[in-house]
């Protein structure tokens, strides 16, 4: 920042951002409605899911198709949820809003409540997506910072203070809400912000010249900004697993770890074969959190008089409508499509 800058101003800085996207904001669906289960699910799905992918393959809309309103997804399944969810990952995402649709139709009789703290408190619910569902549905003036929020408003105030650190979250918490509180159009002003993060203040080349908020911005490198603590250490890891297939079917394990329990998968290898493996069918990669994930599916140890109680045979006419997370449907797909392999029982 300049010793010449003046001062930044909230309501002079929301009302360039407000007059600039109700000019050239983006148009999504999720932007042409007022209900709070539409937000919400627009907004669970691009937690971490790009928008070309739940739009133009059409997640968002079959999802809404399939379950329209807290009531219908509160009613349904979960082996129904975790199939629509199908190829988005990151099952926990489709248990949460299954949990808190539940929440809804039960505490709140089917109406997703109005009050920041009420929806806070709901199961699944942080800071951001209150934020987005109360401004967003209700036109409440609630901030929301997520990752592009947070580089324009460090920037926006040429602030090195780590977006990841106690003192960082909370200047942009209060940013964000000095923003949003100043602004004649909440819901205007976060979908700005949120949009000015992915076309003009982009982390590798911020195009500056054309910003609707250059004449109030500070930041002077804003290459350099935002600034973060430390960066994750991607861990590459193996996984071993094997491919059954039987007369009927494809022998499946059940998962019973927190992310994925209730999904399945190919077993994974037992501990007593890691030594001498059977040979590699194939081999895929994956990335999954913090995880590098090497898969490597080998063909069926000697067959054993019983499996655990977490494997089961999957009928063939069954497989496709099981739960099941994205790299195993498509090494399971590659596997039956190959059809050379020797019929096990
Ligand atoms: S002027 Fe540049 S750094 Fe400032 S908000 Fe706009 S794009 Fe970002």
């Amino acid at each position: 920042m300049s010793a010449l800058s003046p001062p930044l101003r909230p309501a002079a800085i929301s009302a360039a951002l407000v007059a600039w996207f109700r000019k050239s904001g983006r148009d999504y669906p999720w932007r042409r409605t007022c209900d709070p289960y539409a937000v919400l699910v627009s907004e669970v799905m691009l937690q971490q899911t790009q928008i070309s992918t739940v739009l133009d393959r059409g997640y968002y809309a079959r999802w809404l198709e399939r379950f329209p309103d807290f009531e219908t997804l509160a009613s349904a399944r979960e082996d129904e949820v975790l199939k629509a969810w199908e190829g988005l990952g990151y099952y926990r995402r489709a248990r949460s809003l299954h949990r808190l649709a539940k929440v809804v139709k039960e505490k709140h009789g089917g109406v997703f409540p109005q009050d920041r703290d009420a929806i806070l408190a709901l199961p699944g619910i942080g800071p951001y997506t209150a934020g987005a569902v109360a401004s967003f549905a209700f036109g409440l003036p609630e901030p929301l910072v997520d990752g592009n929020v947070a580089r324009v408003l460090s920037r926006i105030h040429d602030d090195a203070t780590p977006v990841d650190s106690t003192a960082g979250v909370k200047l942009l918490w209060e940013r964000a809400g000095a923003l949003v509180r100043s602004a004649d159009d909440p819901r205007a002003l976060n979908s700005a912000l949120m949009e000015l993060g992915q076309t003009y203040c982009t982390p590798a080349k911020p195009a500056c010249d054309g910003c609707p908020v250059r004449l109030q911005c500070h930041a002077t490198e804003p290459e350099t900004l935002p600034v973060k603590r430390a960066r994750q250490v991607i861990t590459a890891v193996t996984e071993h697993v094997f491919f059954l297939r039987t007369r009927d079917g494809v022998l499946l394990e059940q998962e019973t770890g927190k992310r994925r329990t209730g999904l399945w998968k190919l077993p994974a290898l037992p501990a007593a074969h890691e030594g001498k493996p059977p040979p590699v069918l194939m081999r895929a990669n994956y990335v999954i959190t913090r995880y590098k994930v090497a898969l490597w599916v080998h063909e069926a140890p000697a067959r054993q008089s019983r499996w655990p109680d977490t494997h089961r045979v999957i009928a063939f006419a069954e497989i496709e409508s099981t739960p099941m997370p994205a790299p195993y449907r498509r090494a399971l797909s590659l596997l039956l499509n190959r059809g050379e392999f020797r019929l096990a029982g």
